[in-house]
């Protein structure tokens, strides 16, 4: 599962797991999302830079090798890109999300 939810320093909270080695991405910097350019699939995941993403590339390149351009069929952004287009579409601004966080965590 790509996003879960776990308890870290007591508080629980969304986690991203690499769809290629399974592990904790907990470096944005290091982290990518892959989504299917298809309308019809909602597919999405999530992989560290480097192997982990030539590994899922290839994955889904091998799945949808039948598909008449199998190179165009998902498409792969930074994972802070992702982060910043989720806030944008339930229309809270990036300081807001902060301002809201930073909040919680005094009260
Ligand atoms: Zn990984």
């Amino acid at each position: 599962m790509s996003i879960e939810v776990r308890c870290i320093d007591n508080r629980w909270c969304p986690i991203v797991n690499c769809d290629g080695c399974g592990q904790i991405i907990d470096d944005g910097g290091n982290g990518a999302f892959w989504m299917s350019l298809d309308p019809g699939d909602s597919a999405l995941y999530f992989t560290h830079y480097g192997r982990c993403l030539d590994l899922l590339k290839a994955q889904l390149e091998k799945l949808h090798s039948t598909d008449p351009d199998p190179h165009g069929v998902f498409g792969w952004q930074s994972l802070d890109v992702l982060m910043y287009q989720f806030l944008e579409n339930v229309h809270i601004t990036p300081d807001k999300a902060a301002a809201d966080f930073m909040a919680r965590l005094i009260s």
